[in-house]
């Protein structure tokens, strides 16, 4: 179905375009529904063919066409990203065949806006140091889609439990460090992460998060890129390590289940 892979990653790309002003706008508190978008640089109000996904960029060299200043590269990747990540999506939910059904319907469509809400978040935490409530409970809403079909109780229950220890864990954290360290965005964010992973998935995301999070700090205070006491947001890596037991889970849970008896 290399037909089908083709339209979805297609569609990742106009939807990644989106993304990339709901990461630029919603932690400046402005709207997205209005508003041309315009070059960082000259503030020119761009043209349409001036806004076509990836195409434009490429055409255009990265510059923009009036002030010729590089535009970010964010822009294309934050594209591609969605493109790639919506093809995948599709494919890990069952494909074509989630189309034909209720159930898989509901859990294709609230995966691809758990994956767009987390990207957001990443991107806005990355540019801005902000991670948008809204996306957190976006993430929340297409979370509710791909569990509550089919959930049991137990498994609900487990997933509610385990977003509320993540959530008070964080909370704890930033009292401890006297919010330094953290934000309250992590702290709602881990919300959302531990619902979405449950346990012992938690387990695997946070560690991974932690550790890549203190690798990448390590590497650019000794890089130069940083000093000890700037802030390098947390919130990708605890997106990372939540990517990373979603797509490890059954991997994973072997391996717990032969550590713990
Ligand atoms: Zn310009």
């Amino acid at each position: 179905m290399p037909y089908f892979s083709a339209v979805v990653f297609v569609l990742g790309v106009c939807a990644g375009s989106f993304l990339n002003v709901l990461i630029d706008r919603l932690p400046k508190g402005e709207t997205v529904t209005r508003g041309r978008s315009h070059c960082d640089h000259c503030k020119k109000t761009l043209r349409w063919y001036e806004l076509i996904p990836l195409i434009s960029y490429l055409v255009q060299g990265g510059r923009c066409r009036r002030c010729r200043k590089p535009l970010s590269a964010a822009y294309p990747v934050t594209e591609l990203v969605t493109g790639i990540g919506f093809a995948a999506v599709f494919w890990a939910t069952g494909g074509t065949e989630s189309l034909t059904a209720l159930v898989p319907l509901l859990r294709l469509t609230g995966s691809l806006i758990i994956f767009s809400s987390l990207l957001v978040i990443t991107g806005a935490d990355l540019k801005y140091y902000i991670i948008p409530d809204v996306m957190v409970i976006s993430g929340f809403a297409g979370a509710g889609l791909m569990v509550l079909p089919a959930a049991d109780p137990v498994n609900l229950m487990t997933r509610v439990f385990t977003g509320l220890a993540a959530g008070t864990f964080f909370y704890a954290l930033r009292a401890i460090t006297r919010g330094r360290g953290m934000g309250l965005g992590d702290v709602k964010l881990a919300l959302l992460m531990g619902f979405l992973t449950g346990y012992p998935g938690i387990v695997m995301a946070l560690y991974a998060a932690f550790l890549t999070g203190a690798l990448v700090s390590v590497i650019l205070v000794i890089g130069g890129r940083h000093s000890l006491q700037s802030i390098v947001p947390f919130g990708p890596f605890l997106i990372l390590g939540t990517a990373s037991a979603l797509i490890w889970h059954q991997a994973f849970l072997i391996w717990w289940k032969g550590f713990i008896p």
